[in-house]
């Protein structure tokens, strides 16, 4: 079956009484390899959907099932493995530790899940050497560009082999030649049949995905095929 599935999703907030239903009703399917782009505009519940999808906040109605698992009626504990097993995040800030190298900011997700010491050096240097950045194991964020701390940040969310690669606005706060790099990096994975989600809401972005799925106030207002070619 798909990767993710969707079933009448909602999500609704509490503010004191006041309530707002910030997803009334989704369904969505995504399947094994496929590269898909979430766009809409600010308010229409891209967050929301992505701290759904990965399983950092719950669904209030309707279901989650993320590799085969139903997410709903997991315990924090639950969803913190699942985080860890089954997603790779990319985020706009990127979130490494500054303290800590590339390679050891990589290692890390390993290292959660009891990886032995040469195995997590090994992943973790295969990891960075497939995105450029073989040369740069020993480098902390600070010492690197910011494309390159992103390219980082994929290592880290590859190293894991993870069901699906979830990117909010990953190339956020890029220059267009390291958001090139990331995206090219994103159609390298692609073709070697990764998941990748992507949040954002540039169309130049989404049009790199081969499907574009547009949300609006807290619906899916239209879900098409693109070629993937876009510049
Ligand atoms: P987007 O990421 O597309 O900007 P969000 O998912 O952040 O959209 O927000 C969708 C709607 O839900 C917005 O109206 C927002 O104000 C509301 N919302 C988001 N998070 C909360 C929250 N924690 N409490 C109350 N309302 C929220
Ligand atoms: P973006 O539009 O960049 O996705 P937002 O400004 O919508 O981000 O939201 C930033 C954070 O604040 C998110 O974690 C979101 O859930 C929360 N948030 C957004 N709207 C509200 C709200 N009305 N009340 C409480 N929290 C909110």
């Amino acid at each position: 079956g798909p990767v993710i599935e969707l079933h009448a999703a909602g999500k609704t907030y509490r503010t004191g009484t006041v309530e707002f239903e910030a997803l009334r009703g989704v369904d969505l399917a995504i399947h094994q390899g496929e590269y898909v782009a979430i766009m809409g505009p600010s308010g229409s519940g891209k967050s929301t959907l992505m701290n759904i999808l990965g399983c950092l906040d719950v669904l209030t109605t309707g279901q989650y099932r993320l590799a085969g698992d139903d997410v709903g009626d997991l315990d924090e504990e639950d969803l913190a493995a699942i985080r860890n097993h089954q997603i790779g995040f990319v985020f706009q800030q990127f979130h490494l530790l500054p303290s800590l190298s590339a390679w050891r900011n990589v290692e890390l997700p390993l290292t959660y899940r009891r990886v032995a010491p040469d195995e997590r050096r090994a992943r973790a240097t295969a990891a960075l050497e497939r995105v450029g950045l073989g040369d740069r194991l020993a480098n902390r964020p600070g010492e690197l560009s910011g494309g390159q701390q992103q390219r980082v940040a994929v290592a880290r969310a590859l190293v894991g082999e993870p069901a699906m690669i979830l990117a909010d606005e990953p190339t956020g706060n890029l220059d267009s030649a390291s958001t090139e790099d990331v995206l090219g990096l994103f159609d390298d994975l692609h073709a070697q049949g990764r998941t990748i989600v992507l949040i954002t809401h540039e169309l130049e972005v989404a049009e790199r995905a081969r499907r574009i799925v547009r949300v609006r106030d807290g619906l899916i207002q239209s879900d098409t095929l693109t070629s993937g070619v876009a510049a």
